[in-house]
């Protein structure tokens, strides 16, 4: 163990929490929980547990009073063991991305040193360097900037951390690298240990259902366990309708979704559960957005449901893309980065174009705004007709 139980009570992912509370972590799911309940009174596992669901649910980014002691590391692993059951992606990304961006906050205030500690706790082999040391130096304008760190991390393990995040910055072609390892500043070193932390919430999908269904059943015969189960589901089918993306209109009686191309709609349901976007999809969602007119608070509420979400940055670039007037991916643009969804979704409209009877030909769908007015203007051709239907037989 090369951490104090403070530090585990703390930050119950931590590889050390196996060898500190070995006499009482999940051998069997089931009899641990049952242990849990007989160790904690229902109402302060349930309060602190469902505290943690609502703001996942509300897609806060902090869970008011959290607790940091014995009860912190069981309720991480009931967590996993809900997680696992609830076999809910969307719950799973919409849990994981609160936990780990709590923990950031909790790691960014921590002490240098402990935070080096955890490093070796999860045996990333960092360096620490108790004097800073200068790994780069900006010039500009005659000024000369050293930039220093006290981290530097070998640069295998720093391409397993970042590689699922997104960010330009984290690519290892922008960062120093000398002699294998990579300087990085302190946030940057949290921000990989936060998406650590993130990853290992998401459960591993269950090929065997059976045994899942199996393990559902058993928890839910600990009555405990079944009154938090029920009263999770029940709350995130009570949220679930404010973050769908067809909730917000566009032109009269007509939401978003059903016009929108497959390629729109891929982008928005990765961000409606909680998935990372890669640049590019940002891009398109951003700037197509911008052309619809969607208005800004809508477009940074369908980024905050991101793993990586910040409120200011993100209303910058939305603002930024907007200013800008950026126009939106053409079709063959959005081909060529492999976000046409065309095929997957086996969508005719983008397979075989439409009939313009102005032009008196069929045309193809070159854009995904012209999908959307072609959409747009069947829609509201049909609800016409049906209009007149009604009027007719009256
Ligand atoms: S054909 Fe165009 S509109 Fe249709 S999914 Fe592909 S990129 Fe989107």
């Amino acid at each position: 163990m090369t951490v104090e139980i403070e530090v585990i009570n703390h930050y119950p992912w931590l590889p050390s929490t196996k060898d500190v509370y070995s006499d009482i972590l999940p051998n069997n799911p089931i009899e641990f929980i049952k242990r849990l309940f007989e160790k904690y009174p229902i109402d302060e596992i349930r309060g602190r547990i469902l505290k943690i669901f609502g703001a996942a649910f509300e897609n806060k980014e902090e869970i008011m009073n959290y607790k940091i002691d014995e009860l912190n590391v069981l309720l991480y692993l009931m967590l996993n063991i809900l997680l696992t059951v609830l076999d809910d992606n969307a719950i799973a990304n919409r849990v994981a991305n609160l936990y780990s961006k709590v923990n950031y906050n909790e790691l960014f205030i921590e002490n240098d040193y402990i935070l080096y500690k955890i490093c070796e706790d999860l045996n990333l082999n960092v360096l620490y360097y108790q004097d800073p040391i200068t790994y780069r130096v900006n010039i500009t304008k005659n000024q000369r900037e050293e930039i220093k760190t006290k981290f530097s991390i070998p640069f295998t393990n720093y391409l397993n951390l970042a590689a699922s995040l997104r960010d330009d910055y984290r690519r290892l072609i922008n960062n120093s690298l000398h002699d294998g390892q990579v300087y990085i500043q302190k946030k940057d070193l949290i921000r990989l240990l936060q998406e650590h932390v993130r990853k290992k919430l998401i459960p591993r999908l269950h090929s065997d259902k059976s045994t899942l269904k199996k393990l559902r059943e058993q928890l839910l015969d600990i009555c405990e366990f079944k009154e938090i189960y029920d009263k999770i589901l029940e709350d995130w089918e009570h949220m679930k309708g404010d973050y769908e993306p067809v909730e917000f209109q566009w032109g009269e009686d007509i939401e978003l979704a059903e016009i929108s191309p497959p390629c729109l709609k891929m982008v928005l349901q990765k961000a409606s559960d909680s998935q990372n976007l890669i640049h590019n999809e940002r891009l398109f969602l951003v700037f197509l957005l911008h052309a619809l007119k969607v208005p800004i608070e809508k477009i940074v509420k369908i980024f905050s449901t991101l793993p990586d979400f910040d409120r200011d940055k993100t209303l910058y670039q939305v603002n930024f893309a907007l200013n800008k007037k950026y126009s939106p991916h053409k079709c063959a643009t959005l081909k060529s980065l492999n976000l046409c969804m065309a095929e997957k979704y086996k969508d005719e409209l983008c397979l075989k174009g439409y009939y313009s009877k102005t032009k008196e030909e069929q045309r193809e769908i070159n854009h995904p705004l012209t999908y959307i007015f072609v959409k747009q203007f069947r829609l509201s051709k049909n609800k016409n007709s049906d209009e007149m239907k009604k009027v007719k037989n009256e």
